[in-house]
């Protein structure tokens, strides 16, 4: 289906509207929240409700292939790490 996601906390699927995206960017080497899904790069999606499990799991450095700095996308998400 068009514009179907996969959660990288939970591996549901979800239309994009429901999910967060999350872009690597590689100037400053963070991950940054991409609001209206229109960044370049390589992304992944996640529940709002799942950021606690994402951050646990370290899914976003696995899914971006990046080295992911886990506090600053906990930061990044509001989730205590
Ligand atoms: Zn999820």
């Amino acid at each position: 289906m068009i514009g179907v996601r996969t959660c990288i906390g939970c591996r549901g699927t979800a239309g994009k509207a429901e999910l967060v995206r999350l872009v690597w960017n590689p100037g400053t080497g963070t991950v940054v929240v991409d609001g209206s899904h229109v960044m370049p790069g390589r992304g992944c999606y996640l529940h709002p409700g799942c950021a606690a499990a994402v951050v646990k799991r370290r899914a976003v450095a696995r899914a971006l292939r990046r080295p992911v700095d886990g506090s600053q996308v906990a930061r990044l998400l509001g989730v205590p790490d």
